[in-house]
């Protein structure tokens, strides 16, 4: 699942790995865990997390490399978030190869930049079952998950001091894999914008 940050990428891709009985993959996600749990890796992905930057390569295909290898990834898997850079996208189209399981499609969710920027500044996370909201910027930082009550926090990446960095990242990092994947025959276009339904319709729909 490609796409800049703030296009959805998260909500669709945990939706169709439910709908498809495969593991949702969120590099994002596995390294916020290690972060909470305090880990190494989780100190190290810190910096460069709140900073708005990208995890170095080596670290990054690592850990992939060994979350792909679990039983519950060998009939399939979406990943969201990961590859992000060529490298990545080198590292995982050969360890796919080795493994007998090439990937079957990318998504890429298209949403334009001003709309990015309202969806992020607006973005909470319920600190206790994880699920995504959207809020009006002019609610304010609190308020309480729908689902379950929890409280809804903002993102320390999603402040507005470091989305400008997070889409200068994407443009220059992973903006390149669009061309790598349409070269493959890989690549499926989406429009981002509507309603979450909507956008779930056009994935499935570009997937038969
Ligand atoms: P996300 O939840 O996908 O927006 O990821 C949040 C942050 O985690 C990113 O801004 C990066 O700092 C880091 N991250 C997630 N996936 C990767 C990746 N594939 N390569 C490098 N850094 C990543």
């Amino acid at each position: 699942m490609l796409g800049p940050p703030g296009a959805g990428k998260g909500t669709q891709a945990k939706r169709l790995a439910e709908r498809l009985g495969v593991p949702h993959i969120s590099t994002g996600d596995i390294l916020r865990g290690a972060a909470a749990a305090g880990t190494r890796l989780g100190k190290e992905a810190q910096r460069f997390m709140d900073d708005g930057g990208l995890v170095p390569d080596t670290v990054m295909i690592g850990l992939v490399e060994e979350r792909l290898g679990q039983a519950d990834a060998g009939r399939g898997f979406i990943l969201d978030g990961f590859p992000r850079t060529v490298g990545q996208a080198q590292a995982l189209d050969a360890l796919l190869v080795k493994s007998g399981r090439p990937l079957d499609a990318v998504v890429q969710i298209a949403v334009a930049r001003d709309e990015l920027v309202r969806r992020l500044a607006g973005r909470r996370v319920c600190g206790d079952c994880g699920t995504l909201v959207q809020v009006a910027v002019a609610q304010g930082p609190n308020g309480r998950c729908e689902s379950c009550g929890g409280p809804l926090l903002q993102r320390d990446d999603d402040r507005v001091e470091t989305v400008g960095k997070r889409m200068e990242v994407y443009e220059r990092e992973t903006a390149p894999l669009v061309g790598h994947y349409r070269a493959e025959g890989l690549l499926r276009e989406i429009h981002g914008t509507g309603s979450r339904d909507e956008v779930f319709d056009r994935i499935t729909g570009k997937l038969q």
